[in-house]
C-alpha cells in the first residue's frame, strides 16, 4: 500500500527520544516506521499511540550495528508504507559507565559498533533511497547526537562521548555531500534527557538527579522537547538549514 503522508524511519522508536520523535511526527501528519531491537511490545505500544493519532505505523525489528539489517529495515518499511522522505538516526546506547581504564572491550565495541557504525549503515541506506539524483524523493536525515560530544564525559563515557563526535562528522561531511541531492542533514544534540538510557544502559539510576544541579536550566528534558527539535529540523520550516547541530540541552 502506498502512503501519501510523508514517511518517517525513525531507528530506536520504540522507547525514549525515538519513542517521542514517532509520537510527534505521527501527530504532525506523518507516516511511521520505528524500529527496536529487542522490546517488541514497547514498540506495540509506540504504534498505537501513533495510529490514534491518523497514522499508518509499522515497527520492523533488526540491530543497527548489522548492516543487512539496516538494509531490510528500510526495504520492511517501504513495502508497508511507501518510499522513505525523513530518517532520524537515533538508536544508541552508552554502556556502562566507568573511567575508560576500567570499561571492557565489550563495553566499549558495543557503543562504537551502534552509535558509529550504525548511524553510518543507517545514514548511507538513507542517501541511497532518499537522494534525488537516484530517483529518490530527496527528504532529510536527523542523527541524534549527544551533548557528550563536547562535554566529553569524563569518568562516564569518554567512549560514548568520542562515538558521538563521530556522529558529528557524519552530520557536517554527508550535509555537504547530499546538499546537491534534495536531503538536508542536521543533528539534535540532547542533554540530559528522561529516558531509560540512564538506568539500563549506563546503569547509574542516580545519574539524573545528582548531576540536576549543573544543568543551567535546572531541571532534566523531557524526550517531547528533544522531539520538537528534530520536527523542526525535519520540516519546511527549516529549508535553508542543513548540516546545523541544535543543542538541546537546557543550556549545559
Ligand atoms: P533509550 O530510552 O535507551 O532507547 C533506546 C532505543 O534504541 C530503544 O528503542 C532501543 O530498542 C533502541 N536500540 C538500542 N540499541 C539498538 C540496536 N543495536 N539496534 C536497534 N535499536 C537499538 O535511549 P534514549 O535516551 O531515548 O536515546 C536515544 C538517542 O539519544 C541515543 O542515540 C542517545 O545516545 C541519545 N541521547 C540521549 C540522551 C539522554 O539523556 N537520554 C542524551 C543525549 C543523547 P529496544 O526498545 O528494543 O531496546
Amino acid at each position: 500500500m502506498q502512503s501519501r503522508r510523508p514517511v518517517v524511519l525513525i531507528t530506536g522508536g520504540s522507547r525514549g527520544i525515538g519513542a517521542a520523535v514517532a509520537q510527534l511526527a505521527a501527530a504532525r501528519g506523518h507516516d511511521v516506521a520505528i524500529t527496536y531491537r529487542s522490546e517488541r511490545e514497547a514498540a506495540e505500544q509506540v504504534l498505537a499511540a501513533c495510529r490514534a493519532s491518523g497514522a499508518t505505523a509499522v515497527a520492523c525489528r533488526g540491530d543497527v550495528a548489522v548492516e543487512a539489517d539496516v538494509v531490510r529495515l528500510f526495504d520492511e518499511a517501504e513495502a508497508a508504507l511507501g518510499p522513505v522522505s525523513h530518517v532520524v538516526n537515533n538508536a544508541g546506547i552508552t554502556g556502562k559507565s566507568s573511567r575508560l581504564e576500567q570499561a571492557s572491550a565489550d563495553t566499549i565495541r558495543a557503543c562504537i559498533d551502534i552509535n558509529v557504525l550504525g548511524a553510518i549503515w543507517v545514514a548511507r541506506e538513507a542517501a541511497r533511497r532518499l537522494s534525488r539524483g537516484r530517483g529518490g524523493p530527496g527528504g532529510t536525515i536527523v542523527n541524534i547526537s549527544s551533548v557528550a560530544a563536547s562535554l566529553g564525559s569524563p569518568n562516564e563515557y569518554v567512549w560514548y562521548a568520542a562515538s558521538k563526535g563521530a556522529v558529528d562528522s557524519l552530520t557536517t561531511g554527508l550535509a555537504k555531500e547530499l546538499a546537491g541531492e534534495g536531503i538536508r542533514v542536521n543533528a539534535v544534540s540532547p542533554g540530559m534527557t528522561k529516558t531509560d538510557i540512564h538506568e539500563r544502559s549506563t546503569r547509574d539510576a542516580g545519574r539524573l538527579e545528582r548531576l540536576r544541579p549543573f544543568i543551567p536550566l535546572n531541571r532534566i528534558g523531557e524526550p517531547e522537547e528533544i522531539a520538537e527539535a528534530v520536527l523542526f529540523l525535519m520540516s519546511d520550516a527549516a529549508s535553508y538549514i542543513t548540516g546545523a547541530n541544535i543543542p538541546v540541552s537546557g543550556g549545559r
